[in-house]
């Protein structure tokens, strides 16, 4: 993408915030409706007075600083939700660009954008949608080459190799205890993952993801209601994160091999 890489850094960083911007809006309304069953496209509207918003009420982060998160008719409190996620994103746009400029970096965004909403749905919902995951793994096979210097090879075989090793892991785990202890969705998650990771940095993500997992148990036990078998885990979360991290972080760990 000659076009991008012409942009100067600066301006590069402040585009792809921009970018995360707006793209954080509409996954904030994306995760919002869809398990609701709601339309995901239209307008928005205040769930208060449903009156549609218009002009300020439609930029994001702004419009939620300026009316002070409440609706401007009847006073209603908006989501924070919304202004959370709208950040998260002009954030993942802002960190891409800057630790990696050029084309790499602004993959490493859309990687990110595309793994927002799936990490959100899997921590609200423990629910990973399958069309998300499908667009997320072809979206990697077709672009994700230059984000890594992956082959197109080495990205099938990531996806290959991190599905079929999820998929032996629940099966695994559901012959031994009887029961289900991973959601459908994990297994076409980490093939898509590794659809952009390509299979080379697949272990450093699942090493990430379990030991993000490890941390969480010890979280959840301390102010745990529940016995900590009996508890869903979002693996979801802990995969999109660490494929998101193990992006700026695999270069580190080739570069460093000896010889
Ligand atoms: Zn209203």
């Amino acid at each position: 993408m000659p076009l991008l890489d012409a942009l100067p850094f600066g301006k590069g960083v402040a585009f792809a915030a921009l970018v995360g911007l707006v793209l954080g809006s509409f996954i904030a309304t994306l995760v919002l409706r869809w398990p609701a069953g709601r339309s995901v496209l239209g307008r928005s509207h205040c769930d208060g007075c449903g009156r549609g918003l218009g002009g300020i009420e439609l930029v994001p982060l702004l419009s939620a600083a300026i009316l002070r998160g409440r609706c401007r008719t009847c006073g209603a409190a908006i989501d924070p939700f919304h202004w959370r996620v709208e950040l998260g994103s002009a954030l993942i746009g802002l960190f891409a660009l800057s630790i990696l400029p050029g084309t790499a970096g602004w993959l490493w965004a859309l990687f990110g954008w595309m793994l927002l909403p799936l990490t959100l749905l899997d921590a609200r919902h423990f629910w990973l949608p399958d069309r998300l995951s499908a667009a997320l793994a072809v979206a990697g096979l077709l672009l994700a080459g230059p984000m890594l210097g992956t082959s197109l090879p080495d990205r099938w075989i990531g996806a290959l190799a991190g599905g079929g090793l999820l998929a032996l892991v629940a099966w695994a785990y559901r012959r031994s205890r009887g029961i289900e202890g991973m959601g459908g969705g994990d297994p076409k998650l980490v093939a898509a993952i590794g659809a952009w990771l390509g299979w080379q940095a697949l272990p450093l993500m699942l090493l990430l993801a379990s030991l993000g997992g490890i941390l969480w148990a010890f979280v959840a036990q301390e102010k745990g209601d529940r016995p900590l078998g009996e508890r869903p885990v979002p693996f979801g979360v802990f995969a999109c994160t660490a494929a998101f991290v193990a992006v700026p972080i695999w270069p580190l760990i080739v570069q460093f091999q000896p010889g």
